[in-house]
């Protein structure tokens, strides 16, 4: 390997806005290490505000969230949870912590997200061979791109099923204005080291309905009832937020528009750069009802026309010290989760056999950018028939 003056270039990398330590500094200061302090307090409503939620309820990790919105919004053993197939599996996992059964739905192409139809057709199918209607859609916004959240919502609704949508990906996406993780009973976030904002690990939980939250919070410190004593009526978890991530997490909610704004300008920048290469095309919002934050570029190659694949073009990269990631592995295709039923079109398989995730941090240089986006161009090139001629010569 040629030594390389840029460094390795990750995938998405955490983005300091500098403010952060003011905020640990104040926690340490007046001794508030310990989960239930003013930075959690401070977070919950910054985020409550910016997503225009009713409430928030900060969280140890994503994952966590979604545990214990499925506990709050009744799933129980043996409950059929419709769950987007194309994810990651943090999305699935919690309802098989709850010994409920995931039905993975698989994408439409235009969102990769939870195709409508194929949910309605999944709904009725339930219902005919089990007696019994599905509990709850978990709708997953991919890559920070909103889901069909009009067409999700209309099948909830014609079937009555609630939606817990997993915005993990998606602070900051917007659908018709509204933020993804409103629009369902509860929505969740996730502040892990490689999302748009981190608080090192963490996550959120906002809804609608105050009490939802509440209960969050209450489930999420050992479930504790009122008594001087300690007492519990149910099972409780040690899921809340460390006061010091919250404090991490209020100083990246000061740059929050500003790490958007650089993802969708990072976005940009690659369509410019690939827009004469046809076999290259990009996850694009579909209309201007949609407002991705582009967590992460990602594009699809037609190794038919590109002589190279979406493997190929990621080891060459690496090579080059460039952290690319293939797309998730849809969960119908998990040894864990092939059991399960599937409602499945062939969209996310053939999606996770074309498609690469681009260096898409806040922090990359343009210097970068364009360095990512030369290997590409290079690899790609380098095999095509008609620059074939040349590539013989040396
Ligand atoms: C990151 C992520 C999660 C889990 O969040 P953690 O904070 O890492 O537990 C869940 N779903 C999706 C789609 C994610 O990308």
């Amino acid at each position: 390997m040629s030594p390389d003056p840029i460094g390795l270039i990750r995938l998405s990398s955490p983005h300091m806005s500098g403010n952060e330590m003011k905020y640990v500094i104040d926690a340490i200061e007046h001794n508030q290490v310990f989960p239930l302090g003013q930075n959690v307090a401070d977070f919950e409503e910054a985020l409550r505000s910016y997503t225009a939620a009713t409430a928030c309820s900060c969280l140890s990790s994503g994952t966590a969230a979604i545990h214990l919105a499925l506990i709050i919004l009744g799933v129980k053993p043996g409950d059929e949870v419709l769950c987007s197939t194309f994810t990651f599996a943090a999305s699935a996992n919690p309802i098989v912590y709850l010994h409920a059964i995931p039905v993975f739905i698989d994408s439409e192409p235009s969102t990769w997200n939870m195709d409508p139809n194929l949910l309605r057709q999944a709904i009725q199918e339930r219902i005919r061979k089990t007696g019994k209607k599905p509990k709850l859609i978990l709708l997953v916004h991919l890559y920070g791109m909103p889901a069909d959240i009009e067409g999700i919502m209309a099948v909830s609704k014609e079937f009555d099923i609630p939606v817990l949508e997993d915005a993990a990906e998606a602070l900051g996406s917007t659908y018709d204005g509204n933020h993804c993780g409103t629009y369902g009973e509860m929505g969740v976030y996730s502040f892990n080291g490689n999302k748009i904002i981190t608080t090192s690990g963490g996550g959120a939980l906002v809804s609608a309905n105050k009490s939802l939250c509440s209960q969050a919070t209450f489930l999420a410190t050992q479930a504790r009832d009122e008594a001087p004593h300690y007492q519990h009526s149910q099972i409780g978890y040690n899921y809340r937020m460390s006061n010091i991530c919250a404090g991490i997490g209020l100083g990246q909610m000061e740059i929050l528009d500003e790490r958007v704004a650089k993802r969708r300008e990072n976005n940009s920048f690659y369509r410019e750069a690939f827009q004469n290469i046809e076999e290259l095309t990009f996850l694009t919002e579909p209309s201007r009802r949609y407002f991705s934050n582009y967590w992460l570029t990602t594009i699809l190659i037609n190794p038919a026309e590109t002589g190279i694949n979406h493997e190929e073009l990621y080891h060459h990269l690496k090579q080059h010290q460039i952290e690319a990631r293939l797309l998730w592995k849809p969960m119908h295709l998990q040894p864990i989760f092939a059991p399960y039923p599937s409602y499945t079109s062939g969209v996310s398989e053939s999606l996770f056999n074309q498609g690469l995730c681009l260096p898409s941090g806040s922090l990359m240089t343009n210097t970068q950018r364009e360095y990512v986006a030369e290997t590409i161009l290079k690899a790609i090139t380098k095999v095509q028939p008609k620059t074939k001629a040349l590539s013989a010569e040396t």
